[in-house]
């Protein structure tokens, strides 16, 4: 089927990219999905920093490709095998959650309960195809890279049930979207690999869409929460989602707080150590972020000693997304995750490369692009 989608040829463009125009949007072919496989009509997509980094050469992958890999959709078509297999039932007309790791459940990886991303799904999301091998996007006849199993800034997706989870029709697609990629890995850096005591507060530094929603998690889980990024009005927008303080990271070195667990979610080096100096004695420092490569951090080594520290690395909020998005879900629904908060605002596919600019000059939380 003919489907319309931003397709990114060559990164590192100059910006603005509203005016070098790294992504196009135009006619793609998208072929019906083999075994194992779910075309989905896409509702809602997040634009988030993973895409913003292959746009702009920090993430590096296969050219062509179709971004965006945060998303909610309907199911319009199942491949063969595609309903059951072991796995929770899938039908045509159920709401999905796109997640950019798909979890095959059978290697060494997924054994690990989160902590080590899925091998056969990283090795497809490397490779810009599919789980199940190969590529079902193409462009006058010369295929097109997917963009994390997903591939979202587009009518319609094909992608592996492996990438899906299942929700409620009472779940709307702009939080269903929401829960795939920033509610996912911030709240599971908190939930997952902060672990934080029974109301001990926990430090966010950086406040794009992930900290937004580690903060918002660990609010739900009756945290207090502490706010720390460079731009004062994402301060102000964390004091209103009821952070109990809020701090340029300059304010909270001369400050003195700590907590004994601080979410790191910036991904910058800078933000690294703020958030290590920011850890108590005894505590966790959790880093989410996806900084540049070659990007290197400063820490003393006999301060982890001496006061007994830990680092802990966490992709995707170590999560397993069949586990984590109902236990989000019903956070929501209760009202105690207010998901749409994350939410700045809601633009047209076609707007895709001004909404790279917002991202990258730091205004925006979640910018969700409505088809
Ligand atoms: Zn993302
Ligand atoms: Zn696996």
């Amino acid at each position: 089927m003919n489907i319309t989608g931003a397709v990114l040829d060559q990164v590192g463009r100059a910006r603005p990219f509203a005016g070098s125009l790294p992504l196009t949007v135009s006619e793609l072919e998208l072929d019906a999905p083999g075994p194992g496989e779910l075309l989905v009509q896409i509702e809602a997509a997040g634009v988030c920093h993973s895409d913003l980094s292959v746009v702009d050469a920090s993430r590096v992958r296969p050219m062509p490709m179709l971004l965006g890999h945060e998303a909610a959709g309907i199911i319009v078509a199942l491949g063969a095998g595609s309903g059951g297999g072991g796995r929770a039932k899938l039908a045509v007309g159920d709401r999905v959650v796109m997640t950019f790791l798909p979890r095959c459940g059978a290697c060494a990886g997924c054994a690990t309960g989160g902590r080590l991303p899925c091998e056969v799904g990283s090795a497809a999301n490397i490779a810009g195809t599919l789980v199940g091998g190969g590529r079902r996007l193409s462009r006058n006849g010369e295929p097109v890279n997917h963009h994390l199993g997903v591939s979202a800034f587009a009518t319609h997706a094909v992608v592996n049930r492996t990438s899906v989870v299942r929700v409620d029709p009472d779940v709307p697609a702009d939080v269903a979207a929401m829960l795939g990629c920033a509610v996912l890995t911030g709240g599971g850096a908190v939930l997952n690999a902060g672990h934080p005591g029974l109301g001990e507060t926990v430090i966010v530094v950086g406040l794009g869409g992930v900290g937004i929603a580690a903060l918002l998690t660990a609010i739900a889980a009756g945290h207090p929460v502490v706010g720390v990024d460079s731009i004062p009005e994402k301060l102000e927008r964390a004091i209103a989602l009821g952070a109990s303080e809020a701090f340029t990271p300059e304010e909270l070195a001369e400050s003195g707080v700590s907590a004994s667990v601080v979410v790191e979610a910036a991904g910058n080096a800078r933000a690294f150590e703020t958030a290590v100096n920011a850890t108590a004695p005894g505590g966790t420092t959790v880093t989410v972020g996806l900084p540049s490569p070659t990007a290197m951090a400063s820490i003393s080594p006999l301060g982890l000693v001496a006061q007994a520290r830990t680092i802990v690395g966490s992709y995707l909020g170590s999560a397993v997304p069949s586990r984590d998005i109902p236990r989000y879900v019903e956070l929501w629904r209760a009202g105690r995750l207010p998901v749409e908060a994350l939410i700045s605002s809601r633009i047209t596919i076609d707007r895709i490369n001004s909404a790279m600019d917002e991202l990258a000059d730091g205004r925006a939380i979640r910018q969700l692009i409505e088809f």
